[in-house]
């Protein structure tokens, strides 16, 4: 069995695995769509893969555990988890969702979810007092996600939830950026918590994923019942890659976070830069935040260039970083926001949170720190 620890860095590497007649150290991959019933009316754990498999469950446990909940899941994309997700509520429920996050949770929250008939609303969290004041009667969630991406802003998940119980309000949270290494939303109060396991759990760039783990039965079940009714569930081997990755998601973190600081700094001290915006420097306004909520930084941010032509200029001399899209990998990425990630979010939403043609988001990966600043000083003097 699973051994249990309260130790993060124990839980990654053995959570999951499931007793198997050979011994086998790492968790079987099981392809078979179908299981066999004990005799009729009686069924084994499973019965059909889409409704589950002993790899996808290894996964889920780990995910349970790592996040602190009850029953964890794992989806195709971290879009499918969303997905699924937002089919908690209703036509007719008000539903508010912070206006700075990912491009694609934006579009399916602005397009899906409203064409459902959800009374979607975008506003800025980390005002407590607009959040209090946008409550209404038949509001049903909150969708948070922090840092948010690109920008780096945080949220007090703390102080959300405590609002969002009072009126009986379902919090969920996308908590991609940090991993449950750095972060842990349902200790803080949160409902559920939402990942795209294809970044920092996976690691690799080599899967794409989602991942909610609950600590309320009720939500529990409606979220089971809700994956298998989809069928938005992950595939076996897929799964498999996910726990793989995750069991050096500790020494991964550690490296992300002390390579991005570190990259952050230097790059505070460059005449081509306006602004760094990463949590973990003083300079940061939720920077007190940032250490009551997070245990570490993780390894993605996000600065101003002086304009959008040094930001074209930078992206088209990097030689180690490479100019792409997702984050979370061991390799070193670079992106412009405006021309790349947040395309799905309209021009003048963009321009009104400062998603703008000056910025320039970095997923900073686990090589030598000297090479990471080396490749963007030459990119900067080319
Ligand atoms: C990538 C990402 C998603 C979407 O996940 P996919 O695996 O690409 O579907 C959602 N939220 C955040 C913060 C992300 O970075």
């Amino acid at each position: 069995m699973a051994i249990k620890s309260k130790n993060i860095a124990t839980t990654c590497v053995h959570s999951g695995p499931m007793p198997d007649a050979h011994g086998a150290v790492m968790p079987p991959i099981y392809l078979s769509s179908t299981y066999a019933f004990e005799t009729v009316g009686k069924q084994r754990t499973f019965d059909y893969g889409r409704s589950g498999n002993p790899t996808r469950f290894a996964l889920e446990t780990c995910l349970a555990e790592l996040e602190g909940g009850i029953r964890g899941f794992a989806f195709g994309t971290g879009m499918a988890a969303t997905a699924t997700l937002i089919q908690l509520f209703n036509a007719g429920d008000h539903f508010l969702v912070h206006d700075d996050l990912y491009g694609g949770t934006y579009r399916l929250m602005a397009s899906v979810m409203t064409t459902k008939g959800v009374d979607v609303e975008f506003i800025n969290m980390r005002d407590l007092d607009k959040l209090r004041a946008a409550i209404r009667p038949n509001t049903r969630g909150i969708w948070t996600e922090t840092p948010t991406n690109p920008l780096m802003n945080l949220l007090d998940l703390t102080a959300i939830a405590a609002i969002a119980k009072e009126h009986n309000v379902i919090t969920l949270c996308d908590n991609t950026f940090l991993s449950p290494y750095f972060q842990r939303p349902l200790d803080l109060g949160m409902d559920i918590v939402m990942h795209s396991t294809t970044k920092y759990l996976n690691g690799h760039s080599d899967v794409v994923g989602g991942g909610a783990v609950t600590n309320n039965p009720e939500l529990a079940d409606k979220i089971g019942m809700l994956q298998n009714a989809m069928g938005s569930g992950q595939a076996p081997f897929d799964c498999f890659l996910v726990l793989r990755g995750i069991k050096t998601l500790p020494v991964r973190m550690d490296v992300h976070n002390a390579n991005a600081l570190a990259l952050a700094k230097w790059l505070q001290t460059r005449p081509e830069i306006k602004e760094v915006l990463h949590p973990g420097l003083e300079s940061h306004p939720q920077h007190e935040l940032a250490k009551r909520q997070m245990s570490g930084y993780g390894g993605t941010f996000s600065f101003r260039m002086q304009n959008g032509e040094m930001v074209k200029k930078a992206l088209s001399n990097v030689k180690m970083f490479t100019l792409a899209e997702s984050l979370g990998g061991v390799e070193s990425l670079i992106e412009q926001p405006w021309t790349m990630t947040h395309v799905s979010m309209p021009e003048d939403v963009r321009i009104a949170v400062g998603i703008t043609d000056d910025l320039v988001r970095v997923s900073v990966g686990i090589e030598h720190i000297d090479d990471i600043i080396a490749d963007l000083q030459q990119a900067f003097e080319a």
